[in-house]
């Protein structure tokens, strides 16, 4: 069978044997298959998204230098040795670290009203918008699940 027929697949209208048809579109057009292509592409949007934003240039808090996003890492690191402020942590899309706290007076603020029993998040608006953040572009397609 030297003269293979090919007929466009109706799914994806790539070249498909026509023997293989029936094949190709079980595996590569099952409802599964599809649903993982959904997510690669997903992720890949995502990321995609993420290399962009981390092209973005911020003023370092320290010296005022324009860095990009993805370079302030090494920024603060190496010309300052210190950790990335955790507002520019947030802006990358990641958590800020164990201590979340903006300042002293803001942890102290936090004990203070623990003590009172008060709720201390209740005034801290820190905590909502660590949520938003993490509920936004790169949460959802990180904790989406099928
Ligand atoms: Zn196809
Ligand atoms: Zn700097």
């Amino acid at each position: 069978m030297v003269d293979t027929k090919f007929v466009k697949c109706p799914h994806c209208n790539s070249d498909v044997s026509e023997g293989r048809l029936t094949r190709h579109i079980r595996k590569v057009h099952s409802p599964l298959a599809e649903a993982k292509r959904q997510l690669e592409q997903e992720a890949i949007l995502a990321r995609k998204a993420k290399a962009e934003q981390m092209r973005q240039k911020v003023s370092c808090p320290t010296c005022g230098v324009l860095v990009a996003l993805g370079q302030v890492k090494s920024h603060m690191g190496t010309v300052h040795s210190a950790p990335v402020p955790a507002d520019l942590l947030r802006k990358m899309g990641e958590a800020p670290p164990v201590n979340r706290f903006r300042s002293a007076s803001e942890r102290e603020e936090y004990w203070r009203r623990l003590e009172r029993g008060e709720d201390p998040k209740e005034s801290n608006d820190l905590f909502d918008r660590t949520r938003v953040l993490q509920g936004g572009l790169f949460g959802l397609g990180k904790n989406r699940r099928h």
